[in-house]
């Protein structure tokens, strides 16, 4: 899960659109820097003010101690020592996301990127629609002027935003397309992918990627057609469609969850983990459709580590990539 937990920073870092300080980064946090390369970079920011390391309710400003040290008042908490590194902080590099999105986009490299002011940019052109990323969904839904001014007649417009706390289906009426940059885009080898394919309306002839062709798999294993688990066909990440033509080449046999894994090219340990809902996606339609299509696909024997996914035995073989 470290692209997903990667990504998921690398949004969290954009919707905010500030530095945060390291040492308010959780372990787990600190320790998926070093996948996300170039797409942090360490800044410092003003340390004359912190947050009171004792409540973190307060900003206060910072003072020397008197002995070379340096101690925060705050209102609640009296005088607080407040650490040497505390203005060590991280900054999402927004020019690397901007650049990333447009090819993940497959958006023409002659077109530069306008930037809109307030934290929203025409990221440019896609199949001659065009793409606007913005940092706040309320900014762009209240400002209609904003998308006015880059839509072209005849063409959707797509959206990109953050996801805000409480939205539900599509924000934007008919015309413009909304993309939540935490679930349809992810952090992927070094640069970002997109998931799924462009809306109908956007590119009306392309087949349908959900068609199964590897038993209920489609050629590409991200989608799973399942009628007991849902009745419209289940679309996967791609470290899960990984872990399905894994299991899918071994042609239903009992194999080892770290081979399955090797075989996927992926770091998770077991197959399983691409698929656990993580307390942010409980009650997710998508999340929970996932995971109970890998309950009705994959036989696991815990205790022995084995995995088998039985509708691949009478399956064709499918060569690795
Ligand atoms: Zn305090």
């Amino acid at each position: 899960m470290a692209a997903h937990d990667a990504w998921a920073l690398v949004c969290r870092l954009f919707a905010g659109g500030t530095p945060v300080l390291r040492a308010t980064l959780s372990p787990r946090e600190i320790s998926l820097l070093p996948a996300l390369g170039k797409a942090v970079k360490p800044t410092v920011v003003d340390q004359s003010f912190v947050l009171c390391p004792h409540c973190e309710q307060h900003r206060v400003q910072v003072w020397g101690d008197g002995r070379g040290g340096r101690m925060c008042r705050c209102p609640d908490c009296g005088p607080v020592a407040v650490d040497a590194n505390d203005g060590a902080a991280l900054a999402l590099d927004e020019d690397w996301l901007r650049q990333k999105l447009r090819l993940a986009l497959g958006i023409e490299s002659r077109d530069g990127i306008d930037d809109l002011g307030g934290g929203v940019w025409r990221l440019g052109d896609a199949r001659r629609s065009p793409i606007v990323l913005a940092r706040d969904l309320t900014r762009v839904l209240y400002e209609p002027a904003l998308l006015n001014r880059v839509r072209v007649a005849g063409s959707d417009l797509r959206v990109i935003t953050p996801r805000p706390s409480i939205t539900r289906g599509s924000p934007f009426g008919a015309g413009v397309e909304w993309l939540a940059l935490e679930e349809r885009f992810t952090f992927y080898g070094g640069g970002i992918t997109l998931f799924g394919t462009p809306s109908p309306s956007v590119t009306p002839v392309v087949a349908d990627p959900a068609v199964p062709v590897n038993g209920p798999f489609s050629a590409d294993f991200k989608w799973a057609t399942l009628p007991d688990v849902q009745a419209t066909p289940i679309q996967f990440t791609d470290g899960q469609s990984k872990v399905f033509k894994a299991l899918w080449s071994f042609k239903g046999a009992e194999v080892d969850g770290a081979r399955i894994m090797s075989s996927a090219d992926l770091e998770s340990d077991k197959p399983i983990d691409l698929f656990k809902i993580k307390a942010k996606d409980k009650g997710s339609p998508l999340h929970e459709a996932r995971l109970a299509a890998y309950g009705a696909l994959v036989v696991t024997q815990q205790r022995a580590g084995l995995y088998a996914m039985p509708c691949a035995a009478t399956g064709k073989e499918v060569a690795m990539t």
